[in-house]
C-alpha cells in the first residue's frame, strides 16, 4: 500500500491510498481519500477518489517528535571525504520544522556556498518503542520512503556539528508516499538514484549499506523512545554534490518512488 498526504482544492491535507496504473489498477493513477491518521489508528475509506495529477501531495509524515539520521553508512560516501566508516553508527537529528513535501521549495540559505543534496532511504516508525531488538525491527516500522537529507557543507565544516549545516527550515524533504508493503529483505536490496536537472549524480544500492535498516532500528532506540511518525534516515551512497537556486533534484528509489524539489534562493 502507498499512502500519501494530499491537499486538493486548498483544503486541509488528509491522507490518502495511492492507487498507481503501473500496478494494474485497472484505472489511470488515482488517490483514495481515508479518514483518520494511519499512523495513530483504524482508517475508512471516505469514498471520495480523484486523478492523481488533480492533488497536490505534501509531506507523507511529519514526524511527531524528531528525524534521526545516519552519517557515513555507505563506505564510499565516507570515502569521498577522506573519512572512513564509524566503529559505531553516527546519528544526528534534524528538526520536524526541517520537512517538506514533494514538489516544494528547497530554500537555498544566504549563510552557505555550498549545498548539497543527499538522497537516502527513510524509515517511518509505526509504533512506540524503545530497545528493539533487531530482530523484532519490522514490528515497529510503518513503512519507507524517500528523503533527501539536505546539507551546507560549508556549515558542517565549520561548525564541528551538524544542527545547523542539516537543520534549516526546507533540508528534509520526504516523499511521494509511504510504501508500506515491503519487507526489510525487499529493502535491504533496492536501487537508490540521485539526479539534477535530469544529470544521474548518485547511484548505489541500499544493499550497500554498512548497517542495515533493521541494525538502525536497534541501535536508536537504544538511546531514544522513537514514537509513530518518527523517521530514520539511512545515509546517502557516494556522489553527492552541490545545488544551485533553479536546480530540480530528484530522488528515486526502486519500489517506492521519486521525490523531487526545487531549489530557491531565499527571499528578504
Ligand atoms: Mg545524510
Amino acid at each position: 500500500m502507498r499512502i500519501a498526504r494530499f491537499v486538493a482544492d486548498g483544503g486541509d491535507p488528509s491522507y490518502g491510498i495511492v492507487e498507481l496504473e503501473q500496478d494494474g489498477a485497472g484505472h489511470p493513477d488515482t488517490i483514495a481519500a481515508i479518514s483518520g491518521d494511519p499512523l495513530v489508528g483504524p482508517v475508512n475509506y471516505t469514498g471520495e477518489r480523484v486523478p492523481l495529477g488533480e492533488v497536490r501531495l505534501v509531506a507523507p509524515v511529519i514526524p511527531r517528535s524528531k528525524v534521526v539520521a545516519i552519517g557515513k553508512n555507505y563506505a564510499a560516501h565516507a570515502a569521498e571525504f577522506n573519512s572512513s566508516v564509524p566503529a559505531e553508527p553516527l546519528t544526528f537529528l534534524k528538526p520536524n520544522t526541517s520537512v517538506i513535501g514533494p514538489g516544494e521549495p528547497i530554500v537555498y540559505p544566504p549563510e552557505t556556498e555550498n549545498l548539497h543534496f543527499e538522497g537516502e532511504l527513510a524509515v517511518v516508525i509505526g509504533r512506540i518503542c524503545r530497545r528493539v531488538p533487531r530482530d523484532r525491527a519490522a514490528e515497529v516500522i510503518f513503512g519507507y520512503t524517500v528523503a533527501n537529507d539536505v546539507t551546507c557543507r560549508d556549515l558542517q565544516a565549520r561548525d564541528k556539528q551538524w544542527t545547523r549545516a542539516k537543520g534549516y527550515d526546507t533540508f528534509c524533504p520526504l516523499g511521494p508516499w509511504i510504501v508500506t508493503h515491503l519487507s526489510l529483505d525487499e529493502v535491504g536490496d533496492l536501487s537508490i538514484a540521485t539526479t539534477l536537472n535530469g544529470v544521474p549524480q548518485q547511484s548505489s544500492r541500499t544493499s550497500l549499506m554498512v548497517r542495515g535498516v533493521a541494525e538502525l532500528v536497534e541501535f536508536v532506540s537504544s538511546y531514544t523512545t522513537l514514537l509513530p511518525g518518527d523517521v530514520i534516515l539511512t545515509g546517502t551512497p557516494e556522489g553527492v554534490g552541490p545545488m544551485q537556486p533553479g536546480d530540480s533534484v530528484s530522488v528515486t528509489i526502486e519500489s517506492i518512488g521519486t521525490l523531487t524539489n526545487l531549489v530557491v534562493a531565499e527571499e528578504n
